[in-house]
């Protein structure tokens, strides 16, 4: 039950959580918000785990052991379910069987990884980085320390990529870092034929997909992909652990991202051979919990049914940009003039309220309305900046437990603090 009784077919199918309808339970929220359910509007953030996976967890723990060091029975067994997780972990994204796939702490863990093997194998040191000025933090400052360079994602998405085409015509590009959706808009990058684009020029593409991953399956073989880079705790498992998945070549010769344990093959008290493989960058014990989770979370995804999946949150989606345009004051942000909010985007919707700071109406909806979203400026500083929203905007994203309750909800708190004056 929406609770309105008047909405079209379009939005039926979004008044119960998907999750509860294709049995992929979300762990109710810690936080109740009194004596209304909270309504989550956050899961850009982080997503609240699948009760699949904390079930998993609690499987594993009494196997919990140092992995590929012992010889004792929970020490294989821990290691059989970590080097399993790097199988799941690729068939989620299409690798390719000779790809890499390394446990990392997050994206943020696994761009700095990436990065830190730039100065290696690109010899020459003329090889450039080029990225959008609209990208997250984590996928900005790690290349900060190679050169780099940036274009500026305006206008329309066509433009954007004429003037990325104009970038990598200039010459020497070595890596096209790019996000698969905006974090702060929800907004979609097509992915393949950027790589398409970047590989024209020799270069090699590198995708974010923080928040990409955790609203549509990504396929790296099919989208020519060479690099990708998410995060667990976006994706319905606990926090901790990341990847990073992609062709070994540079991989193996990049210089390790923790030197350590595991991390060589031999070491002299005058020198060291460092190993390949995952193992080169993940010295000292891995967070064998979290790449299990994270493994058993992209399995309940893979299984999802993605038309389903797509409805449910475009139909959300729709309901809330609709609803927010209604509201005298209140602006929907997003960066290119030409993209179809029903179809080009993830369910992250970003707006404000003219008159009110972002930060005093995220405060207000959470305390009167039990509505958590987020305010500020989405680690993505250049973008907020250039949008003309200096001191930030609100941001409401979802996920599979997600309502079209939670946005009504969000809307009514929207009027009501108009209405009210304050
Ligand atoms: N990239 C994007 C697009 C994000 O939205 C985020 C997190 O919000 C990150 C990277 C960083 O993720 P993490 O904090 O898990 O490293």
């Amino acid at each position: 039950n929406t609770g309105t009784g008047l909405l079209d077919d379009r939005f039926a199918a979004a008044g119960r959580p998907l999750a509860a309808v294709t049995g992929a339970e979300i762990q109710a929220p810690l936080i109740q918000g009194g004596h209304v359910r909270y309504a989550n509007l956050d899961y850009g953030a982080s997503a609240p785990a699948l009760s699949v996976v904390s079930a998993y967890l609690n499987e594993i723990l009494p196997f919990y052991a140092s992995v590929h060091r012992g010889a004792g029975y929970a020490s294989q067994i821990s290691t059989s379910v970590y080097e399993n997780a790097r199988n799941i972990v690729r068939d989620f994204v299409g690798g390719r069987p000779d790809d890499s796939v390394i446990f990392t702490r997050n994206t943020t863990d696994s761009l700095n990884l990436l990065a830190g093997c730039l100065p290696v194998v690109d010899h020459n040191h003329t090889g450039e980085v080029l990225y959008l000025d609209i990208e997250h933090h984590a996928n900005l400052l790690p290349w900060q320390g190679v050169p780099h360079r940036s274009v500026v994602a305006s206008g329309t998405l066509e433009a954007t990529i004429d003037s990325l085409r104009a970038e990598l015509e200039h010459g020497d590009v070595s890596l096209l870092a790019v996000t698969g959706a905006s974090n702060v808009t929800g907004e979609i990058l097509p992915i393949r034929r950027l790589a398409a684009l970047a590989h024209e020029f020799g270069a090699r593409i590198v995708v974010d997909a923080a928040q990409l991953a955790p609203h549509r399956r990504v396929d790296i073989a099919a989208d020519d992909v060479d690099y990708l880079a998410f995060s667990g705790h976006k994706l319905y498992a606990p926090f901790g652990s990341g990847v990073l998945v992609g062709r070994a070549d540079w991989l193996d010769a990049g210089t390790p991202h923790l030197a350590g344990g595991g991390a060589v093959s031999e070491a002299r008290l005058d020198g060291v051979s460092w190993t390949t493989g995952p193992a080169r960058h993940e010295g000292g014990s891995p967070n064998v919990l979290g790449a299990a989770t994270l493994a058993r979370a992209t399995q309940v995804i893979a299984a999802l049914d993605q038309e389903q999946w797509h409805r449910h949150e475009a139909a959300i989606r729709s309901f809330l940009v609709e609803g927010l345009q209604k509201i005298d004051g209140v602006t929907v942000h997003q960066i290119f003039s030409d993209t179809d909010p029903d179809t080009d985007t993830i369910g992250v919707v970003n707006f404000s309220v003219e008159g009110y700071d972002a930060g005093l109406v995220a405060a207000y909806l959470s305390a009167e309305h039990g509505v958590g979203l987020r305010d500020g400026r989405f680690c993505a500083h250049p973008l907020l900046k250039r949008l003309g929203l200096p001191s930030g905007s609100l941001r409401a994203s979802f996920g599979l437990g997600s309502r079209l309750e939670d946005a009504q909800r969000l809307l009514a708190g929207i009027e009501e603090l108009r209405r009210s004056g304050l």
